[in-house]
């Protein structure tokens, strides 16, 4: 089986072809990523009419690319798979209505594709993950813990009540003045700096509940930046530093509060296992954070490689194949619109998605 995944949510126009064998062993054979970082720098941040004229321009050349380097055509895939939701109304617009295009014309089945779920199931692909699973999901647009059950089974157990971990990033190096994207400037100048010198504060940290909260750090943030301003590039080092220890132990306990849930519910399980995914899973402070936590807990952490944690079509195509095997296809797929907003617990189909 190959799938063709199209990603064009945000401001990453991405094509990748995935396949798998008879085994049911998947291997990705074309990922390509067009990061559309350039146009948006200048903004500090995604500018939605120009990420979508950016997808227009160059999805046509993307997909190509993916089938040349998969050596294929288009014949020789048996469905596609884009990105429905959530996103920026406009991109989601464009690799939807381009995805119905080529099915329609090639004959080919069309599987819209929630972008959570893709970030959800790419541990399945990338390390080959049984069910059930528990998921810390940490995106530009996402803070969650998620119990994965199945293909289409997800019960959200925590949330952000205000922002986003990577938002909180992305709005902290706007702040000090580093470039976007937010979480790998933030991660370099941390590098330097002296986490020790600012005690930001960690939110809910202790209590019963599991949700997450990130605005009071960002305000943290923004005080200290203020009383020290002008900033130095030390001052700006050890902010980051301060600022992603705080993230780390926030973290570390929060999601404590869900490993001992997940163990409650799943006591037969010998090694329970912790899923980071989302663009913010790529930092490595926070990937230590978790290993650290997993290992004093009796978990397992798996983390996909960076490249397959911010958004790509790889992870699209995945969950492409995971909906198909799983019998999971939509009714009338080329009348489905785009869900700018699409929560993860939505994306559950029918109770037959059940099991591997
Ligand atoms: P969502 O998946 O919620 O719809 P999105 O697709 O825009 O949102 P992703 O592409 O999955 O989000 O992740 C992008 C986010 O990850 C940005 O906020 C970015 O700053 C953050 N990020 C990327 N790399 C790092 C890093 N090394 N450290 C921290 N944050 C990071
Ligand atoms: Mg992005
Ligand atoms: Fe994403």
């Amino acid at each position: 089986t190959r799938i063709l995944g199209i990603e064009t949510s945000c401001d990453e126009t991405a094509a990748s072809v995935v396949g798998c064998d008879a085994t049911g062993a998947p291997a990705i054979l074309s990922n390509v990523v067009l990061s559309q970082i350039a146009e948006h720098a200048a903004f500090g941040g995604v500018v939605p009419e120009i990420a979508a004229r950016a997808h227009v321009e160059a999805l046509d050349g993307v997909i190509d690319a993916a089938l040349t380097e998969a050596g294929c055509t288009l014949a020789d895939i048996d469905a596609i798979a884009a990105t429905a939701g959530p996103g920026l109304i406009g991109g989601l617009i464009v690799g939807l209505t381009t995805a119905k295009a080529i099915a329609a014309a090639a004959g080919k089945p069309l599987i819209p594709v929630n972008h959570l779920e893709g970030h959800a199931l790419t541990a399945r692909l990338t390390d080959g993950l049984d069910f059930p699973y528990l998921l810390l999901l940490v995106s530009g647009g996402h803070t969650q813990i998620v119990h994965v059950s199945g293909v289409g089974r997800y019960t959200r157990w925590a949330s952000t009540i205000d922002d986003a971990l990577g938002e909180a990033f992305d709005k902290t190096a706007k702040l000090l003045g580093l470039p976007y994207p937010g979480g790998p400037s933030v991660e370099k100048a941390a590098r330097s700096g002296n986490a020790r010198r600012f005690a930001f504060p960690r939110p809910l940290k202790g209590e019963a509940r599991p949700d997450f909260s990130f605005s009071g750090l960002k305000t943290a943030v923004r005080r200290t930046a203020t009383e020290l301003a002008p900033l130095a590039e030390s001052d700006i080092a050890d902010i980051c530093a301060a600022f992603q220890r705080a993230v780390t132990e926030t973290l570390a306990d929060r999601v404590k509060r869900s490993l001992e849930r997940f163990r409650d519910e799943h006591p037969d399980l010998k090694k329970p296992v912790l899923v980071v995914a989302g663009g913010v899973a790529a930092n490595q402070a926070i990937r230590a954070a978790l290993d650290a936590l997993c290992e004093a807990n009796g978990f397992g952490l798996v983390a996909p490689p960076a490249k397959l944690c911010g958004d790509n079509a790889a992870m699209i195509a995945w969950a492409g194949l995971e909906r198909l095997r799983h019998g999971l296809a939509e009714d009338d797929p080329l009348s489905f619109a785009p869900r700018p907003r699409w929560p993860l617990d939505q994306a559950a189909a029918p109770l037959f998605g059940a099991g591997k």
